[in-house]
């Protein structure tokens, strides 16, 4: 890291600041648009550190999401989403290259893990469209043939991402540390001064890793991948449930929501014919009554690798769902539109079709014990 190598090579505690202010706040696109910086200093960079660890190569839009496919130093594929609701622009991002994990409907599972990203490289995710949304800015104010009000410290808030969702590619806690140290990046004022409430990271519910985090004292929102209110359902749809199943998720995340005072996000990925009948309400009503939660129902996004026994299902049984739990259970929930269907960015779909066959990873498990769920892959 750069803010590393200028304390290495002797430069005073404003110069790193100077440099981090550049390129967190003004979102520089390159070390020599650092004006603050000597001529000097600024060859220097450019000799001897990379400005970027991503790489672009294709940018896709459309209404109200883009996604972008960023090609790592090893030559490896990720991606990365920005959506914009209302004027808020929120980027979902990935933490790792793959995922482990296999729910049966999700793309990035049938991948297989091929390896965790670096702290920077989750980041810089973020930095991407902050400078694509700086752009648009730039770009607009010509249009209206106004003077731009930039100012780093303080940039309009139409010009920078607000908020931040792990669920991109990968299971963040099984990139524990790296995902942590990116989230103090996010968070830090002088950096990208994005608040903890928010953040969300999405876990399938690694209880290890849930208690981690309790302890750090970071308090950003949880979602949890539910997918199921039964334990015989959810092993099927979900392996890692075999590993830690609901009888040992509830309880941890009871402890979350008593730390944070803030409920929990409970994705539930709506399988036709396999999770949306009546009954999978009623037993959702029962697990999740008398709890802080939110229940978002996110219609399965077809993936052809995932098979054809897995379907859409119809927006009816939803709301029958939907009435069941509120009427019945006091439970709110909340169907969640599908942004980027047609960009291939929604939910689930990051696998990246780009990536070559030997880049295939594995499908690791818990339970064998060759993947460790807190530590480094
Ligand atoms: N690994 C984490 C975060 C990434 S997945 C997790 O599982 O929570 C982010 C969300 O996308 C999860 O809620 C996941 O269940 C959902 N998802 C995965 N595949 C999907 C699909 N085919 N259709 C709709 N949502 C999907
Ligand atoms: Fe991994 Fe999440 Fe996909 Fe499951 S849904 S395979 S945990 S990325």
């Amino acid at each position: 890291m750069f803010s590393k190598y200028l304390e290495e090579t002797g430069q005073k505690k404003f110069r790193i600041n100077q440099v981090n202010q550049a390129i967190f706040r003004d979102l520089v696109s390159g070390f020599s648009e650092i004006t603050t910086l000597s001529e000097h200093l600024r060859k220097d960079l450019n000799e001897n550190q990379k400005f970027s660890v991503l790489q672009k190569t294709k940018h896709v839009r459309s209404k109200d999401t883009e996604k972008i496919l960023f090609k790592t130093e090893d030559g490896k594929f990720i991606e990365s989403v920005l959506m914009r609701h209302k004027g808020r622009k929120t980027a979902c991002i990935s933490s790792q290259i793959g995922c482990p994990a296999g729910c049966v409907f999700c793309a990035t599972g049938k991948m297989g893990i091929i390896r965790n990203l670096t702290d920077r490289e989750i980041y810089e995710q973020v930095l991407y469209w902050n400078r694509v949304l700086k752009d648009e800015y730039f770009a607009e104010c010509e249009k209206k043939g106004e003077e731009p009000k930039w100012n780093g410290k303080n940039p309009p808030h139409e010009a920078r991402v607000r908020n931040i969702v792990f669920m991109g590619m990968g299971e963040p806690m099984f990139n524990y540390e790296n995902v942590i140290s990116a989230i103090k990046f996010l968070n830090d004022d002088k950096k990208f001064g994005i608040g903890v409430r928010h953040i969300t990271l999405s876990t399938v519910g690694i209880v290890p890793g849930i208690e981690k985090l309790l302890e750090e004292g970071l308090l950003i929102n949880l979602a949890f991948s539910l997918h199921a209110a039964t334990n015989e359902l959810r092993d099927e749809l979900v392996p890692m449930n075999k590993t830690y199943n609901l009888d040992m998720l509830m309880p941890v995340l009871d402890k979350y929501t008593k730390k944070t005072g803030r409920r929990i996000f409970y994705e539930y990925v709506v399988l036709k014919g396999k999770n949306d009948r009546p009954q999978d309400a009623h037993d959702l009503g029962k697990l999740l009554q008398h709890r802080m939660a939110h229940l978002n129902f996110i219609p399965y996004n077809v993936n052809p690798e995932c098979g054809d026994d897995l379907i859409t299902p119809d927006e009816p049984e939803m709301r029958i769902m939907q009435n069941i739990l509120l009427n019945e259970y006091d439970v709110p929930s909340t169907i969640r539109m599908t942004m980027g269907d047609d960009v291939d960015a929604a939910c689930g779909q990051l696998a990246n079709k780009e990536d070559k066959p030997e880049n295939k990873g594995k499908i690791l498990s818990v339970s064998e014990g060759n993947f460790d769920p807190t530590g480094q892959a």
